[in-house]
C-alpha cells in the first residue's frame, strides 16, 4: 500500500491532461462557479481550500494561493501563512467530520512530480485510513459522483472552525 503512496497524483495528471482548459484554482478563487459545481470548501483572503475532483481518498483537499503562481518561491508571506493555516484547519475539519487515522500533506511541483496543474501551486491534504484501499477499492475504477463530492464539501464546510 505504501509503495503507491504518491502515485495517485499521477492519476490526477493523466485524467486532467488534455481536458484541462481553465485553471480550477483560479475558477474557484474567483468564486464564479455555481453552488452545484463548486468544490470550494473555504475561501480565504489569499488562499483557498477546495476538494480534489479526482480524490485519492474521500475528503482529499487541495490548498492553493488565490493568485495563479507556479512556484513556491513566488508565494508572498501572507499566502504562505494562509496556506499553512488552511491546511491546519482542513485537518481539523477532516478530523471532526471523518476521523481519519492520519494525513499525507505534500506539494507536487512540476508535471514530472505528478502535478496535474503545474502552473498553479497547491498543497495536497490527503486523509488516510488504516487499510484505506477498502475505502476506494480500485482507484482506477472509482466513479466519483458529483453528488458525493458536494456532500463531502458541505460536511467539511459545516465542520470547519
Ligand atoms: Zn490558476
Amino acid at each position: 500500500m505504501t509503495k503507491t503512496l504518491w502515485a495517485p497524483w499521477r492519476l490526477e495528471y493523466i485524467k486532467q491532461a488534455g481536458e484541462q482548459t481553465e485553471c480550477v484554482f483560479c475558477e474557484e478563487a474567483a468564486g464564479n462557479l455555481a453552488e452545484g459545481e463548486t468544490l470550494l470548501v473555504r475561501m480565504g483572503a489569499a488562499a483557498v481550500a477546495i476538494l480534489n475532483k479526482y480524490p485519492y481518498s474521500s475528503g482529499h483537499l487541495m490548498v492553493a494561493p488565490r493568485r495563479h503562481v507556479g512556484s513556491l518561491a513566488e508565494l508572498t508571506d501572507e499566502e504562505a501563512l494562509e496556506i499553512h493555516r488552511l491546511a491546519v484547519a482542513a485537518i481539523g475539519a477532516l478530523d471532526r467530520v471523518y476521523g481519519p487515522g492520519g494525513f499525507n500533506l505534500g506539494w507536487n511541483l512540476g508535471h514530472i512530480a505528478g502535478a496535474g496543474i503545474a502552473d498553479h501551486v497547491h498543497l495536497h491534504v490527503v486523509p488516510r485510513w488504516s487499510g484505506d484501499t477498502n475505502f476506494m477499492p480500485v482507484l482506477a475504477d472509482v466513479k466519483v459522483l458529483p453528488e458525493h463530492l458536494l456532500e463531502t464539501r458541505d460536511r467539511l464546510r459545516a465542520g470547519w472552525e
